[in-house]
């Protein structure tokens, strides 16, 4: 083993003893967010919590970026490099049956981000301890985001029209922003409760998708005494998801195809034909192509409804989030490295087709710069169900906290030669512009008569 090599085991030993030092208060602020939950682009009290750790680690930091996100920067001592982002994700899902939900907002972790926070300040602390930092090259860039769960959508399209966002998922905001432009590597790890044995997991893929708010107009009426006055806007949606349930087997089965959504106005009195209908939609597939084909397949199916009955349909489509790809480099610096902390039996990687179905905005990023988004275990129950939670800290916030140290330290030790590997071994698929040019091109707003 040469000087260098032995010399980082040493400095990732002293990661780790700082972070199982700091175990309590880590797993503190993890379970501090779990009981304030905040929907995206609302985490006004998480991103408190997450500046006034930045504060008492003395970590200069930008705050408010897309709204609540926070970017701390942290020169490592050995002179200029790359720099790496080690991010959380600060917003909450809205599940109102959940035993932490916030009994006003229906706010609540369902999908695990408040031990995102606390991984990611575990992982700084971590690289902070002076014989750590000394040797690092380049910058720790701890980032705290906003609104990876693309939910409340007419709200946000409210922000939108304001001019406070452009984009409704944070990290493709803070990409538009310009907030990604200053970094080079990103990662994050989110928990998982269906990996049985493992602990720690790496690879396969998500969905790409758009995302519609749709409205549709009928005209109001008494419906008991004139019911052949009105033009019932209920009906419409109600057949046009028919409709959208009639696709199904054109569906290809490698294109994961998802299509699902709520009503959430469904009218106003029942004594009269509901005039004023609001469906929002989601339409996700494995590639951006496929999303293209089945939105259009579902625009059809929203019109369908429209002209069944004879009302309005609005159909807003609202750019949503790419298919992730790992970085394969920076993926087996992970894998090592989860290796040499649980084991190779508690360590998986999923074939890179391997797609779970979902969608992040990390995938976004994949696009434009090398990434990684493993799982890590220690949650029970379905992602964003009322029985979704955290049973095991150790798992959920500490392990990962000291992978992603790891893994950060073999990037920027010996002069950031892993670092620079990976960047110059990495083939974006997109820039920033290209990037912004593509989902501006994917927004659009179609209105169709059905009377007409
Ligand atoms: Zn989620
Ligand atoms: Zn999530």
């Amino acid at each position: 083993m040469s000087k260098s090599t032995s010399t980082i085991e040493e400095i990732k030993k002293l990661a780790c003893e700082t972070i199982e030092k700091n175990k309590k208060h880590i797993i503190g602020v993890a379970q501090q967010i779990l009981a304030n939950p905040e929907a995206g682009f609302r985490e006004v009290k998480t991103a408190q919590l997450v500046a006034q750790n930045f504060e008492d680690l003395g970590i200069p930091y930008q705050g408010g970026l897309a709204l609540t996100g926070l970017k701390g920067r942290i020169p490592g001592g050995a002179g200029p490099g790359p720099a790496v982002a080690v991010i959380g994700e600060l917003d909450s899902l809205v599940v109102t049956e959940h035993p932490h939900a916030d009994p006003n907002s229906g706010a609540a972790h369902a999908c695990g981000h408040h031990c995102q926070i606390g991984m990611m300040l575990g992982a700084t602390m971590g690289l902070m301890t002076p014989d750590v930092l000394s040797q690092l090259s380049g910058q720790i860039v701890p980032f705290a985001v906003p609104a990876e769960e693309f939910i409340e959508v007419e709200q946000r399209l409210e922000m939108r029209e304001n001019g406070q966002v452009e984009f409704l998922g944070g990290k493709q905001e803070l990409i538009r922003l310009g907030e990604f432009d200053d970094v080079d590597i990103a990662m994050m790890c989110h928990t998982a409760s269906d990996m049985g044995e493992r602990k720690f997991a790496m690879g396969g893929t998500s969905n790409g998708h758009v995302v519609k708010f749709v409205r549709y107009t009928g005209i109001g009426a008494h419906a008991g005494s004139l019911p052949h006055r009105g033009v019932n806007a209920l009906n419409a949606a109600s057949f046009a998801i028919q409709a959208i349930n009639s696709l199904r087997e054109t569906h290809k089965s490698d294109d994961t195809v998802r299509i699902h959504g709520i009503m959430t106005r469904g009218g106003a009195a029942v004594s009269a034909v509901p005039s004023d209908v609001r469906l929002e939609w989601r339409v996700r597939s494995a590639t951006p192509s496929a999303v293209v084909e089945n939105s259009t397949a579902v625009d059809r199916c929203f019109r369908a409804g429209a002209l069944a009955v004879g009302a309005k349909v609005e159909i807003t489509t609202i750019p949503g989030y790419l298919p992730m790809r790992h970085d394969t480099k920076l993926q087996d610096i992970f894998r090592r490295t989860a290796i040499d902390l649980i084991g190779e039996h508690a360590t998986l990687v999923m074939p890179a087709r391997r797609n779970r179905g979902g969608s992040t905005d990390m995938g976004d990023l994949s696009h434009i710069m090398p990434s990684c988004h493993p799982y890590t275990a220690g949650a029970v129950g379905p992602g964003h169900s009322s029985e979704y939670l955290i049973t095991d800290y150790e798992s959920a916030v500490i392990n990962p906290a000291k992978i992603m140290a790891m893994v950060t330290i073999d990037l920027l030790a010996d002069g950031a030669k892993q670092a620079k590997a990976v960047k110059a071994n990495h083939r974006p698929l997109l820039n920033k512009q290209s990037y912004v040019k593509f989902q501006r091109e994917r927004a659009e707003t179609i209105v169709f008569d059905g009377a007409s």
